[in-house]
């Protein structure tokens, strides 16, 4: 059993990024809200912040602190040398970063991802992905642009919530645990990396975007380090310093941390970020053991959930580019829904309803994508030559049919994404107007 289970630990390796730019991905929802679109938000550097809310700060660090201990026998908790100190001026910054327990290697400027419908001037200063992460790219990655923004200048709560909400793929969780072979990683106190490859390079932020809420009690017996998934912890920081800074004025930060938040959120809309192997029983993963096919069974779980994200990334990308607003991919995204959500529902609504709808997921990824890309074991899809041309491939492989299903399949995932997106933006209304 423990080898079954330590093999599902490998899986992590490949699962590190669920949707592929969570900006542009929450775009065609965004763009369409009039009163979020508006330039009504003054840009103001972390600084400033964390300079005249010091003392919030630290008080609610202090209670989430304790509410983590109280609520997660799992939760690593904070080293007493890392907690924020209001009253010590030096390096605010720094100790914030350290308090958060998030990367030190990001700048956490002031910027926004430009969008595919923006109309950028020449005068406008653009920044490549590079600029703004230390983080190896892909294609997809050198693909996008973003704006620096100057402090003082007015940007719309829709192009901060998007641009934050892609951010934690920056980097932010990356390097954290004590095997990472990083100086944070030595001193956050988050032990050793739970599961996944500590050397590759965005493999340890894996632990804190999957969250593992619904494994089975055998599952959770056998190999309980599945179990040190952080990605509530995170939802649960960013809303509460939003909260604050809305409530202090701060509106600039309160739409950024709940696109922090946010991240998570849509992660966790992803089944393959909240169950190690969706649409295999315990039973089946049993088997597999017994026959010397644990690995097996692990690679086509990763490669199904690279082509899932591949697929995502380009069909969307390609729908936004050519304006396509009301293609039924967008709009599954776009279109209306009456939802509220909060992180109170992150593990009784969001990952529940996620491990529920795997199996399916994977049933049709299975069908319809070409054998060798999904049913393969020798083949590793993450990073090879057919990402890019995914769409093509599978049209002229399998023939538009298999595009319809996976556009269906795919359409209920983004529908959700979008419910979740909704419900948030709902929540970030109530926080901005004070009212909660
Ligand atoms: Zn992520």
């Amino acid at each position: 059993m423990r080898s079954v289970l330590l093999a599902v630990s490998l899986l992590a390796c490949h699962q590190a990024a669920a949707w592929s730019d969570h900006a542009s991905l929450a775009w065609p929802m965004l763009r369409s809200d009039t009163h979020l679109m508006q330039p009504s938000v003054v840009v103001e550097p972390l600084d400033v912040f964390l300079e005249a809310e010091a003392s919030g700060i630290a008080e609610l660090l202090n209670r989430i602190e304790i509410a983590m201990i109280a609520g997660n026998p799992d939760y690593p908790p904070t080293p007493t040398a890392l907690r924020f100190n209001a009253s010590d001026v030096s390096d605010r910054r720094g100790r914030f970063i350290a308090a958060l327990r998030i990367s030190p290697r990001l700048e956490y400027s002031l910027y926004r991802q430009v969008m595919t419908d923006d109309v950028i001037s020449a005068s406008d200063e653009t920044l490549a992905w590079s600029e703004l992460s230390y983080l190896p790219s892909g294609d997809a990655e050198q693909e996008r642009l973003y704006l620096s923004l100057s402090s003082g200048a007015r940007v719309s709560p829709a192009h901060i919530l998007s641009s934050a909400s892609d951010e934690p793929d920056l980097g932010m969780d990356v390097g954290l645990y004590s095997d990472n072979d990083t100086e944070v990683g030595a001193q956050y106190g988050l032990g050793e990396q739970p599961f996944g490859n500590p050397n590759l390079p965005y493999g340890s932020q894996a632990p804190l975007h999957m969250g593992f809420y619904h494994l089975d009690a055998l599952t959770q017996f056998a190999q309980p380090s599945l179990k040190r998934t952080l990605p509530l912890w995170r939802v649960i920081q960013y809303e509460e310093l939003a909260r604050l800074a809305f409530a202090s004025g701060h509106e600039y930060w309160g739409w950024r941390f709940m696109g922090w938040a946010l991240h998570y959120i849509g992660d966790l809309t992803q089944p393959y970020h909240t169950d190690p192997l969706p649409g295999v029983s315990l039973m089946s993963a049993l088997w597999s053991l017994v026959m010397g096919e644990t690995n097996d069974l692990i690679q086509l779980v990763s490669n199904r959930h690279g082509v899932l994200e591949s697929y995502q990334y380009r069909r969307v990308q390609a729908l936004m580019q050519q304006g396509a607003w009301q293609a039924p991919l967008l709009r599954s995204i776009s279109e209306p829904q009456t939802a509220c959500f909060t992180p109170d529902g992150v593990v009784s609504d969001l990952t529940a309803q996620s491990v529920v709808m795997g199996a399916a997921l994977d049933a049709t990824l299975s069908e319809q994508v070409p054998s060798r890309y999904v049913s393969d074991p020798s083949f590793e899809w993450v990073g090879s030559e057919f990402q890019t041309d995914v769409v093509a491939l599978i049209s002229a492989e399998v023939g538009d049919s298999a595009i319809d299903a996976l556009d269906a399949e795919l359409g209920l995932h983004l529908r959700r994404f979008s419910y979740y997106l909704q419900g948030w933006i709902t929540h970030a209304r109530t926080l901005a107007r004070g009212a909660d």
